[in-house]
């Protein structure tokens, strides 16, 4: 067959045959191909028939299928099959061709990648790719990053197939080497964050409150129609709606323990590598760690005491309003950590890193999208060198005006004993951030008393006689 297809793609899972289609909606022409290459045969008698889409049985068959230079996409099992098919596409390919991973690859194997490849004279990219199975099929967020070489060359069928946001396209270059899946992997870890914020509103609107599941649903309507409007509240309002057969609503039959596939974990790593105090991220995959322990969490309620839960006798209303701000105010410190993250990894790891754009791309198409990314992008575009979101006026004036509130909740819960580990720890950061002393000079004595490490005197008391110190 003659080189007919714009670009190729290896893995037709569901993430794989998804993109696919979205391509050839596009109006490009894509070849595709499976190791099990009954699923190319399935897929193209069934879901890409008519389509603008090919079939390849061999990797020497979908390379002669490509324009050049030769585009193919990687949406198999992060790991070794990715390396594997890297070796297996490597023999049938030219100078300047790309290879792209678009699976959830851990960013220093995409470091790792971009680095053999362009030994060899070939471009890598690793993409990010979120928003599920709906979001390859009409319009992901795509976080692209490797050698930039390759993006001129990809960008038009990225930008195309990509989300569109009020006319632009979730999907820009993010930065050289493995920087996609790096930002693809706080995506995820402010995912697990945003998660768990919610998860804490349900339980104070539940057991603080007394509330049902059906009542809890109406609160976060009318949530999604203000500061909090996203997928994640949209989401849960249809979960918490959803009864069983029986009525009874689904949420309350499923087990309370859960799963995790580690990309907040490599994200709270990463926070503690590179010395960033990103503790909601960390708060929230601990959260889901304690959640997995649940024989010995009931072995502990039987013998752990705490107070009664006592009828709330205040305004209603206002609590309400508070727990708004309050998961709001916690949302906002939970980016502020994310970006100073990146920040420090773009310092760290020698990366151009575009801010704005990256809270462009997450604005639509993936699992965090939200009216608010919209107010990240302007902070980052009024001011690329934003030091922290918390600076920016209009993040500073909604933390202060939420502030109140915050406070009256964690006291709240604290007093309830409801735990609160994410809105808690986002006010335990902000309460620090903006504290000029800390008690960490006692710290540094304690170091220095039984470890001789040394201490730094403040430059108002420096005197000689600290000179040996
Ligand atoms: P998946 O279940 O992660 O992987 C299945 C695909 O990988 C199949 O094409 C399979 O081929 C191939 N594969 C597995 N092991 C292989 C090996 N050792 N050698 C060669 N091929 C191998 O598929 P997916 O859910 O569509 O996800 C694809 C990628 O996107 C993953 O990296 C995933 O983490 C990422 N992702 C998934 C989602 C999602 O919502 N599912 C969202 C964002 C990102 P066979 O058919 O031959 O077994």
């Amino acid at each position: 067959m003659s080189a007919v297809a714009d670009i190729g793609l290896i893995g037709l899972a569901v993430m794989g045959q998804n993109l696919i289609l979205n391509m050839a909606d596009k109006g490009f022409t894509v070849a595709a191909y499976n190791r099990t290459t009954s699923k190319v045969d399935h897929f193209l008698e069934n879901e890409a028939k008519g389509k603008s889409i090919v079939g390849a049985h061999s990797i020497e068959e979908l390379c002669s299928q490509l324009k050049t230079p030769r585009k193919i996409i990687l949406l198999v099992k992060a790991g070794d099959a990715v390396d594997s098919f890297i070796d297996q596409l490597e023999p049938f390919l030219e100078k300047g061709d790309i290879i792209i991973d678009g699976g959830n690859s851990h960013f220093p194997d995409s470091v790792r990648r971009t680095a053999a490849l362009e030994k060899k004279g070939l471009l890598f990219v690793g993409s990010g790719v979120s928003g599920g199975e709906e979001g390859a099929r009409h319009g992901p967020s795509i976080m692209p990053g490797g050698a930039p070489d390759a993006w001129p060359h990809i960008k038009e069928i990225f930008q195309k197939t990509a989300a569109q946001v009020d006319g632009q396209p979730c999907c820009d270059w993010v930065g050289e080497s493995g920087s996609g899946h790096y930002v693809k992997m706080v995506h995820n870890g402010i995912e697990y964050g945003d998660m768990q914020l919610i998860t804490e509103a349900y339980d104070i609107l539940k057991r603080g409150f007394g509330m049902s599941e059906g009542e809890i649903a109406a609160v976060f309507e009318t949530w999604n129609k203000g500061v909090l409007d996203s997928y994640l509240i949209e989401i849960t309002t249809e979960i918490l709606k959803y009864n069983d057969d029986d009525g009874v609503p689904l949420v309350t039959k499923i087990l309370d323990s859960a799963s995790q596939k580690g990309t907040g974990k490599w994200t709270a790593v990463n926070a503690l590598d590179l010395g960033m105090p990103v503790t909601l991220i960390g708060e929230a995959v601990f959260s889901r760690c304690l959640s997995s322990i649940k024989e010995e969490r009931v072995r502990a309620s039987k013998v752990l005491g705490g107070p009664q839960i006592e009828a709330f006798t205040g305004d209603k209303k206002q609590f309400i309003d508070d727990l708004e701000q309050a998961l709001y105010a916690s949302k906002i410190v939970s980016y502020a950590q994310g970006f100073m993250l990146m920040r420090e990894a773009a310092k760290e790891y020698k990366w151009n890193l575009n801010y704005s754009g990256i809270a462009l791309m997450w604005r639509g198409g993936c699992i965090i999208r939200s009216v608010f990314l919209g107010d990240i992008t302007s902070a980052y575009t009024k001011n690329p060198n934003l030091e922290n979101l918390l600076f920016d006026d209009f993040f500073n004036k909604a933390i202060h005006k939420a502030q109140p509130g915050w406070r009256r909740i964690i006291a709240q819960t604290a007093l309830w004993g409801i735990p609160t580990p994410a809105f808690s720890t986002a006010l335990s950061f902000f309460d620090g951030y903006r504290t000029e002393r800390l008690p960490a000079s006692l710290l540094q004595a304690q170091r220095d008393y039984f470890g001789a490490h040394t201490f730094r005197i403040l430059p108002q008391f420096y005197s000689d006689k600290y000179a040996e110190g």
